[in-house]
């Protein structure tokens, strides 16, 4: 290590899978003749996971097909969804003797980019028995990404970390197992998914479909509501890939309400209530068992100062992100993933942006090195003419390309790359076994992403 170079902070706020790669790359790749960075990693839970594959968690795991079958495996266990964040890191401390990487367990709560300062709320008490912090960064990432509406599972849960967002997916586990009818709802890649999951070991006969695969002994009716006529009306999808959609959703036993939302559910006897609007206004209810719920999401950015925020209807109050990946107005506040105005949110998306932002954020440290001491950066990070000119940062441009995989249990699915409709062995071939959980070890470990094998 070089003894003059400058100490220097980065907080990274999210450890899903924009924020784990990103801790990974800055941690291994900075040269210690630039900068001594320090990352500290604020986020709720201590494990990434892995919720691409969250749809087949919902799922009772059966222990006689847990090992990894080479055709896939239904119902996925903590084991196949989350993966253990400290062993990965754990070497960045060892190697140096001093601390490099830190992670706090919590959620930002406020950032005041002037300061610069994030507030922190831990989920527990530190060896002090505080549960705030306040910390004190020259750059901070953020990458907060999302949440599913309803506090589901589908993500971190809102009201806690690893252990509370593993106990709501046992729980749901717990009630489909004993469930003989069970409601989605929500007509996106997630309720889908679900659904599919759920037929492939569940479903019942539904009228006009063929005889699903599922033994007579364990079948349960499964119900998929969805506000349009077919599902995934909402990725610009050909009709013909909806209607495989539908259709393979109903080959594997799961009766689709169409053109219906659900309004309202109520606990009633140990059963849920559901009150459904359809899209000529008429209303009806309908019991079930265990009600899902897979509509909607809430960008995690509630914690940001307004004026760093994109308030339109399309921005969803993501941050105003420049292409280079940097907030507008802020060098030194970086964003990437679903908390960016930028484009839709999407593992393919974030995939493509941490291809620009880490060599990005290599030179922005690379010229703070430089510039730090000439007196033309502000200590705060804002925009600078001088600082912002020591070297050009690589652009995203945002790539519209419609590419989407939807899997509908382990057997395969549909999607659409541009105007192709993919085949169902291709989906099962890249998606549908395993969903992406057989590289998810590495992934967490920082030697990898879905693209760089060499990250
Ligand atoms: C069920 C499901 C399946 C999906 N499948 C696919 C797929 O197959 N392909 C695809 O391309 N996309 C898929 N997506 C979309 C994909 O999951 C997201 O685009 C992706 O998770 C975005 O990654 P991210 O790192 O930006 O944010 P997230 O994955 O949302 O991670 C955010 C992190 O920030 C933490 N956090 C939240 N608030 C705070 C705070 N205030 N302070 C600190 N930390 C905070 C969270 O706990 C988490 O650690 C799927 C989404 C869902 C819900």
């Amino acid at each position: 290590m070089s003894a003059t170079a400058p100490d220097h902070t980065i907080v990274i706020l999210g450890a899903g899978y924009a924020g784990v790669p990103m801790a990974h790359h800055l941690l291994k790749r900075t040269p210690t003749s630039i900068a001594h960075v320090r990352v500290i990693l604020v986020a709720p839970n201590d494990a990434l996971f892995w919720n691409a594959a969250s749809p087949r968690g919902f799922l009772p795991v059966d222990s006689a097909k847990s090992s990894a079958n080479p055709k896939g495996t239904p119902g996925f266990g903590d084991d196949r969804l989350f993966y253990d964040l400290a062993p990965g890191f754990a070497k960045y401390n060892n190697e140096s003797g001093a601390k490099r990487f830190e992670q706090l367990l919590g959620r930002a709560t406020s950032l005041d980019p002037d300061r610069p300062t994030v507030d922190v709320t831990l989920l527990a008490g530190d060896g002090d028995g505080a549960v705030k912090k306040t910390i004190q960064y020259d750059t901070i990432l953020i990458a907060t990404g999302s949440d599913m509406a309803d506090g589901m599972p589908f993500k971190i849960v809102p009201h806690g970390g690893t252990a509370e967002t593993k106990a709501a997916l046992a729980s749901y586990r717990a009630q489909v197992e004993k469930a003989s009818h069970i409601v989605v709802a929500g007509g996106g890649m997630t309720g889908v998914e679900v659904a599919g999951e759920l037929g492939s070991v569940f479903g019942s006969k539904v009228v006009g479909g063929p005889a699903p695969a599922a033994p007579k002994s364990q079948q349960k009716e499964i119900v998929l509501v969805i506000n349009e006529p077919l599902p995934l009306g909402a990725y610009s999808a050909k009709d013909s890939v909806r209607r495989t959609a539908a259709n393979r959703l109903t080959a594997l036993g799961v009766r689709i309400v169409n053109n219906s939302k659900v309004t309202a559910s109520a606990a009633r006897g140990g059963k849920t209530l559901l009150t459904l609007v359809g899209r000529d206004g008429q209303a009806s209810t309908l019991e079930t068992d265990v009600y899902i719920p897979a509509v909607g999401s809430t960008v995690n950015t509630q914690f940001l100062p307004e004026r760093l925020l994109d308030t339109s209807s399309e921005g969803r109050r993501r941050v105003r992100t420049r292409t280079t990946l940097q907030a507008e107005g802020y060098d030194n506040i970086f964003v990437i993933g679903d908390a960016a105005n930028l484009m839709a949110p999407s593992i393919k998306n974030v995939t493509e942006q941490l291809e620009v932002l880490a060599p990005n954020m290599q030179a922005y440290l690379s010229n703070w090195a430089a510039t730090r001491g000439e007196g033309n950066t502000t200590h705060n990070g804002r925009v600078t003419a001088s600082a912002s000119a020591a070297a050009p940062l690589k652009e995203y441009s945002v790539n519209d390309t419609i590419v989407f995989a939807v899997s509908t249990g382990p057997a395969g699915g549909t999607g659409q790359m541009g105007s192709w409709k993919l085949l169902s062995y291709l989906i099962w071939l890249f998606k549908a076994r395993f969903m992406g959980t057989e590289n998810a070890q590495e992934y967490a470990n920082g030697n990898r992403t879905f693209r760089n094998t060499k990250w």
